[in-house]
């Protein structure tokens, strides 16, 4: 760290935003294959939230790889640079006060642990949305299976590069087995602690 880099502490403490917002932050993290249902149930999560008056907010891979991250691709040290940022950003939303879903395929064990640890594990909940892959392919939501096997896309998470589950998710997802809204109810379930009311 440069020593011409100081930490400035601010005014507004993390308890008193919990309390503005009538809630406590926390990032739902959820990985799985392209075309598992992440983006999907994220944004109909956020809507859920949102609809019920809570502040939250979607980090979704290929938005962020428009701005952000533009400058990263998919070899396994843009990937872990990827995770990286996005974990930082994550933790500074959950600083701000928001619920946080995140939608990356994040194909890497260690590269979540590292997220865990920069967001921290109380506010870490790890979300393994576990669709078959063939159930995945058949989808092709975006024809990226399809250009993976006949290799013009190389690299590609379950085809040509490795995909890590997480060993022990907070919950696993089989999108083949439930519906959208099913989905964000069990999920919903699982932020029900974070999003009680906070009394001073
Ligand atoms: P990912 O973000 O994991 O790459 P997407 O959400 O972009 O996946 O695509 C998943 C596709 O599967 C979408 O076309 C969506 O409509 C479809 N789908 C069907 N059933 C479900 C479900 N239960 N949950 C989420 N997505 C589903």
């Amino acid at each position: 760290m440069n020593r011409t880099v100081v930490w400035h502490a601010g005014q507004v403490t993390g308890e008193e935003r919990a309390l503005l917002l009538k809630q406590q932050p926390a990032t739902l993290w959820l990985t799985g294959l392209s075309g598992a249902g992440k983006s999907t149930i994220a944004c109909a999560l956020e809507r859920r939230l949102l609809d019920g008056g809570h502040a939250a907010y979607v980090l979704d891979g290929d938005n962020v790889r428009h701005g952000l991250n533009r400058d990263l691709g998919f070899s396994p040290g843009d990937r872990t640079e990827n995770i990286r940022r996005i974990a930082e950003v994550a933790r500074l939303l959950n600083d701000a006060g928001l619920i946080v879903v995140t939608a990356f395929i994040s194909p890497y064990r260690e590269d979540r642990e590292m997220a865990r640890s920069i967001i921290g594990e109380d506010a870490f909940l790890e979300v393994h949305v576990n669709t078959p892959i063939q159930v995945c392919e058949e989808r092709d939501p975006k024809g990226f299976y399809k250009l993976a096997r006949t290799g013009e896309l190389p690299a590609f998470t379950g085809v040509s590069a490795p995909y890590e589950p997480p060993l022990e998710p907070l919950c696993s997802i089989d999108t083949a087995r439930c519906s959208v809204d099913e989905c964000v109810d069990r999920l919903m379930g699982f932020l029900e602690p974070f999003l009680k009311a906070i009394h001073a």
